[in-house]
């Protein structure tokens, strides 16, 4: 018999958003919620992007290629989508520099688009200032500890709240939108 319950079982890893990257057909638009972004450095491995862990890395381990990722939440007001946007550090000099500008990510309008409208084509990302007031966008989460949800890396809280039987595995696609990293930029990881 199944043990049903009138509660959704709330996940003790936390709130898990989805990871969005740049389309290629049509521009992603959005305001960031975060003060700022985080980042690392990532392979492609096993099919998925996946932190490098430095200290014990297996991609690393088979020669795989590196390359940093940013992460900042967003939020789209069109679909009222909150999620985290991914960026290489080339696209994300645009947030670095509004940051200086304006001391904060957050309010930060910004466009990204695909060069070409290719598949795997430089990212642009045009940034400006919001009129949207700050109390208007959503609470942004804490973006180490959504990126653990997304990676499934262990964090302090989960041990102690345990897991939950039955409960529905976390949904996040590493591919966000569909788009894949550029394979030229994974060759080595890619026996
Ligand atoms: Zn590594």
């Amino acid at each position: 018999m199944p043990n049903w319950t009138t509660d959704i079982p709330q996940d003790p890893r936390g709130h898990a958003l989805p990871l969005l990257r740049t389309p290629a057909a049509r521009p992603l638009a959005a305001i960031v919620t975060s003060n700022d972004l985080v980042g690392c450095d990532t392979h492609f491995w096993g099919g998925h992007t996946v932190p490098c862990d430095a200290d014990d890395c297996d991609a690393c381990q088979h020669g795989a290629a590196y390359r940093w990722h940013a992460y900042l939440s967003a939020y789209n007001p069109d679909d009222q989508l909150h999620f985290i946007f991914e960026c290489t550090a080339n696209a994300a000099e645009a947030f670095a520099k509004y940051r200086v500008e304006h001391g904060s990510l957050r309010c930060c309008s910004f466009t990204a688009y695909r060069w070409r409208k290719t598949r795997n084509g430089r990212v642009i990302i045009r940034c400006e200032r919001s009129g949207v007031p700050p109390a208007a966008l959503p609470k942004a989460p804490d973006l180490t500890e959504v990126m653990a949800v997304i990676w499934r890396l262990p964090l302090p809280n989960v041990f102690q709240a345990g897991t939950q039987r039955g409960h529905p595995r976390i949904h996040a696609d590493p591919d966000g939108n569909g788009e894949s990293p550029d394979p030229r930029d994974y060759v080595k990881s890619n026996p």
